[in-house]
C-alpha cells in the first residue's frame, strides 16, 4: 500500500499507544504509598525499621539499617541511604556502589511520599540470609 494518506493515520495510532501516563504505570514497576510500604516491611521483618532488609537491584546484596550503620552511615542519614544506595558505597568489602539516584533506573518499586515519588530497593526475599 503506497497510499500517502496512510502515514498520518498510522502516526496517530502510534501516539495513542505511547500514552505517557500508561507507560509510567507499566506493570514491571509497582508504586506503593509510604503507609503501604511500611506496613509491608513490618509484616515481613517486624517493627524495628533497623531490621528491615532490602536487596540491591544490581548486585543482590541484602542489607538493613543495622548493616549500614555498622558500615559507617550516620543514623540521621539513614533515611537517605536505606533502600536507596547499596552498602558497597560505604563498605567496599560488600555489595556494589549502586544508587537509585543515578542515571539508570533499574528499580521496580516506587514509594509515594508527600513530597513526591521515591524509587526504592525491593524487600529482601523471605528465604534470603
Ligand atoms: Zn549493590
Amino acid at each position: 500500500m503506497a497510499d500517502p494518506t496512510d502515514g498520518p493515520a498510522r502516526l496517530t495510532i502510534l501516539e495513542e499507544k505511547v500514552d505517557v501516563e500508561g507507560a509510567r504505570e507499566a506493570p514491571v514497576r509497582r508504586r506503593m504509598s509510604h503507609e503501604e510500604w511500611c506496613h509491608t516491611a513490618r509484616e515481613r521483618f517486624g517493627d524495628d525499621s533497623m531490621e528491615w532488609r532490602f536487596q540491591c537491584p544490581r548486585c543482590g546484596t541484602v542489607q538493613c539499617g543495622k548493616d549500614l550503620v555498622a558500615a559507617g552511615v550516620a543514623r540521621d542519614k539513614l533515611d537517605y541511604v536505606l533502600a536507596f544506595s547499596c552498602i558497597g558505597r560505604f563498605d567496599p568489602a560488600r555489595g556494589c556502589n549502586w544508587t537509585l539516584g543515578g542515571l539508570f533506573a533499574i528499580h521496580t518499586t516506587e514509594v509515594v511520599f508527600e513530597g513526591g515519588v521515591q524509587p526504592v530497593f525491593e524487600f529482601a526475599g523471605e528465604d534470603s540470609p
